[in-house]
């Protein structure tokens, strides 16, 4: 059952002397695609980037629908051995890969930092909040428990239990490369499904070193495969292959809605996290000082480039000078920066597509009459962005109306409740919501009137291994985390008995 690979001590000579310098176990640096426990080249690369600096960090193997199939395939073989494998036995092998993990997490941040552009800082605790979804389900792995129903006569019993759905295919985006991967594989292996990933092309070194970690478990050859390259390609033979039961998909909501249509010709269980257009409502009788931080901190992270990034941001007219104010101190002390410089605390936007998309949406609102109400001082080369205030008249606006995806602070005032509920809820997204309030009443009303899949009240703490993340309307379909996350990857068999 083991499918132990020897670590390999020599990095690929495709990956940049930069990157090898700074790994200290070169045996993370992969480059081919993982397949049945195997690293396989496939003749053709492409080039994985550095957003800081533009330098290129590794060729990496590109894959297509060949190797998608034989991922597959792969994936197929092992099922059966992994399903079977005892739950006890499952955990402790997801226990293996937490520690290991924790072991590498300096280097796997350092990938991560790298492919990505996002400060150290924020790649160190990428790494530590993926690998606690790793050990939460490890736990969930044990209590995998059906349930007993009385039968409708004395004599026998509905039995209901829960089997793994069987292949999982889960296709994962750049901004959080280890963990959007860690929140799907580690719930899927501990279900008992083998599972194909298809990282984003823009990071993949981060996946590969993750499946490295995986080879050096006992996880049985296949039980994770790892493919990149024609995202089209590959897309269309996992969705169209009928024998992978199960797409986990995170990305922008127009992908998702076509891979889900597509899943949906041979029915398979689809999770979906989408895209979001999180408000944010600062009322005048809260403290100002958290929702200032609060709003920093979440607008900020990834550099704006996450899908709970609050995006509208409302406040009560009559707070609004003292909580611009208190915004503009904060924004001063941001330091834009190389994810070298352990001193920076913004890194630069993924590509220079994301970067002209956001100044544009900028350059357009302000056209249409919104005003540029602050400008943070830094670096602008490159792909740096630093951040700034835009107030917005109008929620029609693209910048209201889209998801900003940057760090652009697009704020509107409001005068009543009813009003600001109503304006949030006017969004096809459902993603997430924020409000800072004192007042209890409020705050229960808020919970109960607005329509997103997560709320935070005073906090912008949303994201944990023990909640249930996951959005609403066209924001999503499905749960990442908590009791709730293991289910997506588990199909009920009932039984009666008599
Ligand atoms: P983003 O704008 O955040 O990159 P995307 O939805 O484009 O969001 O990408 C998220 C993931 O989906 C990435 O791994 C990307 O390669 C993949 N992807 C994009 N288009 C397709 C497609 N047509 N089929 C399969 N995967 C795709």
């Amino acid at each position: 059952m083991v499918g132990r690979l020897p670590p390999v001590s020599k990095a690929s000579s495709a990956v940049s002397h930069m990157m090898q310098s700074r790994v200290t176990h070169r045996s993370l640096l992969r480059t081919r695609a993982l397949i049945h426990g195997q690293w396989i080249p496939t003749g053709k690369q492409f080039s994985v980037l550095n957003p800081a600096d533009g330098g290129q960090i590794a060729q990496v193997e590109s894959c297509g629908a060949l190797q998608a199939r034989e991922a597959v395939l792969a994936a197929i073989t092992a099922q059966p051995s992994w399903a079977g494998t005892p739950h006890k036995t499952r955990s402790d092998i997801l226990i293996e890969l937490y520690d290991l993990v924790c072991q590498h997490s300096e280097d796997l941040a350092t990938i991560v930092a790298f492919e990505s552009g996002k400060p150290m800082v924020e790649a160190r605790a990428e790494i530590e909040y993926g690998a606690r979804y790793i050990q939460w389900f490890a736990e969930e792995a044990k209590r995998i428990n059906g349930s007993i129903i009385p039968a409708p006569t004395n004599s026998g019993q509905l039995l209901v239990k829960y089997e793994p759905v069987g292949v999982v295919a889960a296709i994962t985006p750049w901004n959080f490369p280890f963990a959007m991967l860690a929140r799907k594989v580690a719930p899927a292996l501990a279900a008992g499904c083998s599972v194909v990933c298809k990282p984003s092309e823009e990071t993949p070194l981060t996946a590969l070193a993750f499946g490295q970690l995986c080879c050096e478990t006992g996880l049985p050859d296949g039980a994770i495969n790892i493919i990149m390259g024609d995202a089209q390609e590959i897309g269309l033979e996992l969705t169209s292959n009928d024998q992978v039961r199960k797409l986990t998909f995170t990305g922008s909501t127009p992908v998702g809605c076509s891979l889900s249509a597509a899943c949906m010709s041979n029915v398979k269980r689809v999770s979906l996290e989408l895209g979001g257009n999180a408000p944010f409502i600062v009322f005048e009788h809260s403290d100002l000082d958290a929702a200032a931080d609060g709003l920093i901190a979440a607008k900020l992270r990834n550099a704006g480039q996450t899908c709970i990034s609050p995006n509208r941001i409302f406040v009560e007219k009559s707070i609004n000078d003292p909580f611009i104010a208190k915004l503009r101190e904060r924004l001063n002390k941001v330091r834009v920066g190389h994810c070298h410089d352990e001193t920076a605390n913004l890194g630069p936007l993924i590509n220079t597509q994301a970067k002209r998309r956001i100044e544009r949406l900028v350059a357009d609102a302000i056209d249409e009459g919104a005003v540029m109400e602050f400008e943070t001082p830094g670096r602008q080369d490159g792909l740096f962005l630093p951040p700034k205030i835009v107030r917005v008249y109008d929620d029609d606006a693209r910048i209201f109306s889209e998801e900003i995806f940057g760090p652009v602070i697009a704020v509107s005032t409001f005068e009543t409740e009813e009003e600001v509920i109503q304006r949030a809820n006017a969004s096809p997204y459902g993603l997430a919501a924020y409000a800072y309030t004192i007042d209890n009443g409020r705050s229960n009303r808020l919970v109960s009137d607005l329509q997103f899949g997560m709320i935070g009240i005073n906090s912008v703490g949303l994201s944990n291994e023990m909640a249930p993340f996951g959005g609403i309307k066209q924001s999503g379909i499905g749960r990442e985390g908590s009791v709730f996350g293991i289910t997506e990857y588990l199909q009920q068999k009932y039984c009666r008995i008599e």
